[in-house]
C-alpha cells in the first residue's frame, strides 16, 4: 500500500437516532443516521413513521384552514 494517499480506516461507531449502535470499520468516525435495520420499517415488519421535523403536523396545519373552507362551502 502506498503511503500518504489512503485515508485512515479505523473502527468506528454508526449511532441510529433509536438507540442502535453499530460496530463497523469506516474511514469516518461516530457517524449519526436516522435510520437502521433495526427500526426500518422493512425489517421490523411494522408501520412506524418517525416525524423528527414535525413536517407532517405542519402539513396538516396547512391543509386544515383549507378544509374548513370546503366544508362551509359545501354546506
Ligand atoms: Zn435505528
Amino acid at each position: 500500500m502506498k503511503s500518504g494517499i489512503h485515508p485512515v480506516y479505523a473502527d468506528t461507531t454508526v449511532t441510529c437516532a433509536c438507540g442502535n449502535v453499530l460496530d463497523v470499520g469506516s474511514t469516518k468516525k461516530d457517524i449519526r443516521v436516522e435510520i437502521c435495520s433495526k427500526c426500518h420499517p422493512f425489517f421490523t415488519g411494522k408501520q412506524k413513521l418517525v416525524d423528527s421535523a414535525g413536517r407532517i403536523e405542519r402539513f396538516r396545519k396547512k391543509y386544515e384552514k383549507f378544509h374548513e373552507q370546503q366544508k362551509k362551502a359545501a354546506s
